[in-house]
């Protein structure tokens, strides 16, 4: 299905697009005779997930190709524990079938809206010294490339094209196939509860280093936090799942409902963004409960928000937490999101944040309706001190120059582009200025 005149906006509201054509696909023949009429008319082609970045990656004026029909789960490898699946199966979708089959993804971020290919191209991580993000899992693909061509690669089969496609950025060909290594279904023991930042801050390392999987939310303006701790437990270990009148209670009317409220009043008088914050850093209580492992990685947020997160060396993230903490007390910027952190081990997937490093992953965020500048300025000029990577999906303003210095194997994943895709099919203004073309 085609259609002219469409607008196109992401999540965070904070992108609009304007296609010249939109072109529905339901299968890896259709995706091959997109890409063909594309390039046939002179018109570059960007894919889109669910729009579940902050950055313009997926904007267009040529041909925006909706994948919502490649679903489902291909083929599974029990003895090794992959499953091929099509490239626009969303996380939510995606987690449920592997349980079904006794797997599950070895680590998840925080929420299951977006598809596979989506959160493989930006290189989605959630938290765990001793985990990778989920592009890391990623053992092969199958991409549409500009001449129409159909290509799989793996570590065994056009490993350059598979290193440089797996954080691809949507920029070297369409991906039709995922195929994933999984874990054995598992379940995981989770811990919530408010504590001192100062405390926290004291001990951050012991604590990554003591728990599977660690998660904080900093209030601005306060001395609390939401600190999860989440841990592997065998079959019939730990508490019970919550029950159903407390995660709607948790999630949907207080993190999302109230939230959504309190929100819009801020949004109208900042000045009590202080007083507000040290209330939303207590209402959310101290909780304990096992559960399947995407039902405890995974909540909605349907609150919206505007995000910029970059990952610095693991040893940055108190320094760079302190650097915040003084920008907020002398600035008294209005921000009632919480400031995330979180931690993931270095890979080897050549344009991941984690490339060759061990990582803390430091992410601010703005309400929707607030302006967002300010902040994200004064964190970016902090992490610019500290080696920071920006998430391909969240908002930055770093280019070519600076990417190169960040990222070692960046030349290398240019020459694979430049040879899948002289023409600059899979383009955009700001891919473009990512990759320094
Ligand atoms: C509420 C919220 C929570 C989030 N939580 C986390 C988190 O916990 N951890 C984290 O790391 N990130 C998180 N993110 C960021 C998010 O995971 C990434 O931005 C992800 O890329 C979004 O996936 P998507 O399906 O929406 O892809 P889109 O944003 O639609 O697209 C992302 C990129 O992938 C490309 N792409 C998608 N499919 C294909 C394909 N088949 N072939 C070629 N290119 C393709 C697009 O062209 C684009 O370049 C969050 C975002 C939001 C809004």
């Amino acid at each position: 299905m085609a259609s002219d005149g469409a607008t196109w906006r992401n999540w965070g509201g904070n992108v609009e697009a304007h296609p010249a054509v939109v072109t529905d696909v339901a299968t890896a023949e259709g995706v091959v005779g997109a890409v063909r009429t594309a390039a046939e008319r002179g018109l570059g082609l960007r894919v889109a997930g669910t729009g579940h970045s902050f950055t313009p990656l997926v904007a267009t004026d040529g041909v925006l190709l909706r994948i919502d029909g490649l679903r489902g789960v291909l083929g599974v490898d029990r003895e090794r524990m992959r499953v091929r699946v099509a490239a626009g199966t969303p996380l939510h979708q995606l987690n449920p079938a592997l349980q079904a089959l006794g797997l599950a993804l070895p680590n998840l971020g925080d929420i299951d809206r977006q598809t596979i290919s989506g959160a493989v191209a930006t290189g989605t991580h959630g938290t765990g010294v001793r985990l990778q993000g989920i592009a890391a899992a990623v053992c092969g693909l199958t991409l549409v490339l500009a001449d129409g061509s159909v290509l799989r690669c793996s570590a065994e089969e056009s490993p350059d094209v598979f290193e440089a496609a797996r954080v691809g950025l949507g920029a070297l060909g369409v991906v039709v196939e995922v195929e994933l290594q999984c874990v054995p279904a598992f379940r995981l023991h989770a811990r919530e509860s408010g504590e001192s930042f100062s405390a926290v801050l004291a001990g951050l390392h012991e604590l990554a280093d003591a728990h599977d999987h660690v998660d904080m939310h900093w209030f601005p303006h306060t001395d609390r936090v939401l600190l999860k701790r989440n841990d592997r437990v065998g079959p019939g270990e730990g508490p019970g799942p919550l029950p159903a009148w407390r995660r709607t209670l948790d999630d949907d009317l207080l993190a999302n409902r109230l939230y959504e409220g309190v929100n819009r009043v801020l949004t109208r008088v900042p000045a009590a963004t202080k007083r507000v914050n040290r209330l939303s850093a207590n209402v959310l209580g101290a909780r304990e409960f096992a559960d399947d492992s995407w039902k405890v990685f995974c909540s909605s947020r349907e609150v919206r928000f505007v995000e910029s997160e970059y990952a610095v060396p693991r040893a940055s993230v108190v320094p760079v937490l302190e650097e915040l903490r003084a920008w907020f007390d002398r600035t008294g910027e209005p921000v009632p999101f919480p400031v995330e952190v979180r931690f993931i081990g270095a890979d080897d997937v050549w344009l991941s944040t984690a490339y060759e490093r061990d990582n803390a992953y430091v992410a601010v965020h703005q309400y929707h309706r607030m302006d967002p500048r300010r902040l994200f300025a004064a964190f970016e000029a902090i992490v610019a001190e500290h080696d920071g990577r920006p998430h391909w999906g969240k908002v930055h303003t770093l280019g070519a120059e600076r990417l190169r210095a960040l990222y070692p194997r960046f030349d290398d994943y240019r020459a694979v582009r430049d040879r899948l895709d002289p023409g600059r099919l899979f383009t955009n203004a700001h891919v473009g200025h990512l990759l320094g073309d």
